[in-house]
C-alpha cells in the first residue's frame, strides 16, 4: 500500500488534478492497482447544494455521492468507478467527530482538530487506500490556505506512521515567465517555504508552465527547495489534458515515482500489464 500526496502551491486551477489523475494513469499503465483520494477543505458536507456558476457542474457517481467535476477526471484517466469515500470533505469529517462526541464516543476528552479530526481524515485515507497497490491523495486548495492546514498535519503525521518507502508528495506549483521572458522560481521557492515551516518537505516538484522547464530552471528550483534535479518536473501547457500523462512519462516521472516508492516491476506479472 502506498501513498502519494499531491499538494498545490501559488495558486488554484493550476493542474494538481490533472497531474495527480496523470501520474496514476502511468502507474496504471505498469500494471499497479491505483485508487485515489479527492480532500476538498470546504465544509459543504458534498458538492450537492453548490452553486453550479460558482463551483461547476456536479459530477454524480455511481453510489449517487454528489461531487466535484475533478472526480470525473479521476475516473476517467484511472478507469475506475468512485463512491462517496472517495472525496473527503471538511464538511463530513466534521460532521463524524461531532456526531461521535455527541454519541460519547470520546468517553468525555476534549475532542480536538489533533489529534480527533487528523485522525478521522487518516481513516478515511486507509481505508480508501486498503486492498490497492496505490493511492493518490490530491488536497484541494493551495497550500497555506487555513481551510487546508488539518489535512497538511494529517499528512504529517502520515509520514510518520507510515514506512518511507511507502509515502511521497509531489508538490505542484507555477512557473510563471517574467516579461523579459525568463522562468521565474520565487513562486516555487515561497510555496515549498510554507510547505517546510509546517514540517512537510516534497519529494517531487512538478512545475506547471507554458513550456517544458529548462534545465537552469530545474536546477534552481532543486536548489533552493532541497530535492535532487531528477525530482524536477515540467507539465508544461498541453491543447489537451489528455496528453498530459504523455508529456509526463517522457519527463520520467512514473519511473522517478515507482524508483522512490520501490514499485518494481517485478511486483507485477508482465501479462497483467
Ligand atoms: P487544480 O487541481 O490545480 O485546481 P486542475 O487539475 O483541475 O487544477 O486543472 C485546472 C485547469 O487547467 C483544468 O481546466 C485543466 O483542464 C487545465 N490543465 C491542467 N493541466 C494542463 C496542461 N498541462 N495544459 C493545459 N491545461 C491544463
Amino acid at each position: 500500500r502506498k501513498f502519494i500526496f499531491v499538494t498545490g502551491g501559488v495558486m488554484s486551477g493550476l493542474g494538481k488534478g490533472i497531474t495527480a489523475a496523470s501520474t496514476g494513469r502511468l502507474l496504471a499503465n505498469a500494471g499497479f492497482d491505483v485508487t485515489a483520494v479527492k480532500i476538498d477543505p470546504y465544509l459543504n458536507v458534498d458538492a450537492g447544494t453548490m452553486n453550479p456558476y460558482q463551483h461547476g457542474e456536479v459530477y454524480v457517481l455511481k453510489d449517487g455521492a454528489e461531487v466535484d467535476l475533478d472526480l470525473g477526471n479521476y475516473e476517467r484517466f484511472l478507469d475506475i468507478d468512485m463512491t462517496a469515500e472517495h472525496n473527503v470533505t471538511t464538511g463530513k469529517v466534521y460532521r463524524e467527530v461531532i456526531d461521535r462526541e455527541r454519541a460519547g464516543d470520546y468517553l468525555g476528552r476534549t475532542v480536538q482538530i489533533i489529534p480527533h479530526v487528523t485522525d478521522d481524515i487518516k481513516r478515511r485515507i486507509r481505508e480508501v487506500a486498503d486492498g490497492h497497490d496505490v493511492c493518490i491523495i490530491e488536497v484541494g486548495g493551495t497550500v497555506g490556505d487555513i481551510e487546508g492546514m488539518q489535512y497538511l498535519e494529517a499528512l504529517r503525521q502520515f509520514a510518520h506512521e507510515e514506512d518511507d518507502a511507502d509515502i511521497l508528495h509531489t508538490h505542484v506549483t507555477l512557473v510563471p515567465y517574467s516579461k523579459n521572458g525568463e522562468q521565474k522560481t520565487k513562486p516555487t521557492q515561497h510555496s515549498v517555504k510554507e510547505l517546510r515551516s509546517i514540517g512537510l518537505q516534497p519529494d517531487i516538484l512538478v512545475g506547471r508552465c507554458e513550456d517544458h522547464l529548462a534545465e537552469k530552471t530545474r536546477e534552481k528550483i532543486a536548489l533552493f527547495c532541497d530535492v535532487p534535479t531528477e525530482a524536477v518536473f515540467s507539465n508544461p501547457d498541453v491543447p489537451d489534458i489528455y496528453r498530459v500523462p504523455l508529456v509526463v512519462e517522457d519527463e520520467g516521472l512514473d519511473r522517478y515515482v515507482m524508483d522512490e516508492l520501490d514499485l518494481t516491476d517485478e511486483a507485477l506479472p508482465r501479462e497483467d500489464r
